[in-house]
Order: C-alpha cells, then sequence, then structure tokens
C-alpha cells in the first residue's frame, strides 16, 4: 500500500488518518463502533483512503462530513453512505459553487512533500457529488453501537459546516472551524465571519472536552486553546473585526483569516 495515509491510533478504536505530503496537512477520522463505524471526512482524494479503513474493520461505515470542500470529499466515491448538514446537501449532490475543476486540481497536486501514490492520475480527479443518506440538524445523535455521537451545526467556514463530538471520550472533532498552525477561514463568499465566532464560542463553552481534532495541521489539541479562543472572539467582536476584507488577524496559536 502508498504511504502517502499516516494513519495514528487515539485509542483501540479510533485512528486519523493524515496526509501529512500535502501542504494541507489533512485529517479524516474513524471512529470503530460494534454495529457500525463512522469515518469524518475523507480527505483529498489522493490514493485510497477505502484500502486503509478496511485494514481497521470490515463494519459498515458512515461517512460524515463536516463540510462539503473538495479536501473533506476527496475519497466519498469509495463509500457509499454520507451524512451531512440539511445546509450542504445542496453541495454534495449538485456541487460547491465558486471553484472550476482546473483550481482543485491544481491545489490537490501543488507543494507535495511525498510522493503521490503511483496509481494517482490527477487527470481522473473529480469533485465528487451524490445523494445523501442521511441529511443532518443541529444536536442528532449517530449511533455506532456502542458509541454515539452527537452533531453540531457550527456555521461560519460554510454554511453546514458540523462539529462532531463524542461526550463519552471527550473527542471533540472541529473540522475546518478550529486548528492551529494556519489561518482559519472566512473569506470565500459562502461564509460568515460572525457566524464562525458564534460558532467557535459556542464549542469552546462545551463540557468534558478532553481533545480537539481539527482537520487540518498538528494533530490533537488541548482544551486549554479554548481560553486563547475566547480572547480571541472578545478582540474580534470588540473591535468589529468580524466582517469580510479585514484582513488575517493572529493571536498566539491561532489566527483568522477574513
Ligand atoms: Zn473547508
Ligand atoms: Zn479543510
Amino acid at each position: 500500500m502508498s504511504d502517502w495515509f499516516t494513519v495514528t491510533p487515539i485509542d483501540a478504536n479510533t485512528i486519523a488518518i493524515s496526509e501529512w505530503g500535502h501542504w494541507e496537512k489533512v485529517h479524516s477520522f474513524l471512529l470503530i463502533g460494534t454495529d457500525s463505524a463512522l469515518l469524518i471526512d475523507t480527505g483529498l482524494g489522493i490514493g485510497s483512503l477505502k484500502k486503509v479503513v478496511d485494514t481497521y474493520t470490515d463494519l459498515p461505515i458512515i461517512v460524515c462530513t463536516t463540510h462539503i470542500h473538495t479536501d473533506h470529499i476527496g475519497g466519498h466515491h469509495e463509500f457509499c453512505t454520507h451524512y451531512v448538514h440539511e445546509a450542504e446537501v445542496d453541495w454534495l449532490e449538485n456541487g460547491i459553487p465558486g471553484r472550476s475543476l482546473e483550481d482543485v486540481k491544481r491545489d490537490v497536486i501543488r507543494d507535495c512533500t511525498k510522493p503521490l501514490p503511483e496509481e494517482f492520475r490527477i487527470e481522473n480527479y473529480t469533485i465528487y457529488t451524490g445523494p445523501a443518506s442521511l441529511v443532518l440538524q443541529d444536536q442528532d445523535v449517530i449511533q455506532l453501537g456502542n458509541r454515539e455521537v452527537q452533531v453540531l451545526h457550527t456555521p461560519g467556514h460554510s454554511p453546514g459546516h458540523l462539529c462532531i463530538f463524542e461526550k463519552q471520550t471527550g473527542y471533540l472533532f472541529t473540522g475546518d472551524l478550529l486548528y492551529v498552525e494556519a489561518p482559519i477561514y472566512a473569506f470565500y463568499p459562502s461564509t460568515s465571519p460572525s457566524d464562525l465566532m458564534n460558532s467557535l464560542e459556542r464549542i469552546s463553552q462545551l463540557e468534558n472536552v478532553h481533545k480537539i481534532y481539527g482537520s487540518h495541521n498538528k494533530l490533537g489539541l488541548n482544551p486549554s486553546i479554548f481560553v486563547e479562543v475566547q480572547e480571541a472572539i472578545d478582540y474580534i467582536r470588540t473591535n468589529d473585526l468580524a466582517k469580510f476584507g479585514t484582513g488575517i488577524h493572529r493571536f498566539s496559536k491561532i489566527a483568522f483569516q477574513f
């Protein structure tokens, strides 16, 4: 198998599947229950994510997408059960407005620090579209047998962005709402800087978060980062900066680009 993907165990039944060789340093996550397994996002679409997943479980796979951006749905075509928030059903089924396939393809293969898998052909790269198996709303619960997760509608970076919280373990998967080492973006037309602030405030007030897993860069953040998140929110609101065109706002570990 190609070594494009790096698997990092989080616990005996939870793994991170990372694409460190790409400049976006994307993570997908597999949570294995007793009846089914939850795959949070499917990465960039470079190489076969399913081959990796298949080595860890033969349970039915539910793909829950944090949001319909191309770096989170790259491997969607390899799976058949797709859950998505109601505000992005249209993007899943009919495509994402705004970016041409050529632009996306350029971003997929540029600046890679690992060789691309031999079987990967950028000429064959397409942006996934397909039906939603289940349309999610805020606070819906997904059952995996002995595990369950709750989805939280956290718009801002995109209109139907979801965070996924497992109360039992305290794992909070934050997609593109919270990560470090690069600005958190809300500058496309379909984003909302003020919603992003509200969503961040909401997750930072969750109780019993033990570890935060964003979709990009450093893997696994301690919940102490919520102190900085709240300070950043306060600063941005006080200075009326949660608006398009206000640029990059850097704090200690996190940054925003509006
Ligand atoms: Zn995104
Ligand atoms: Zn992303």
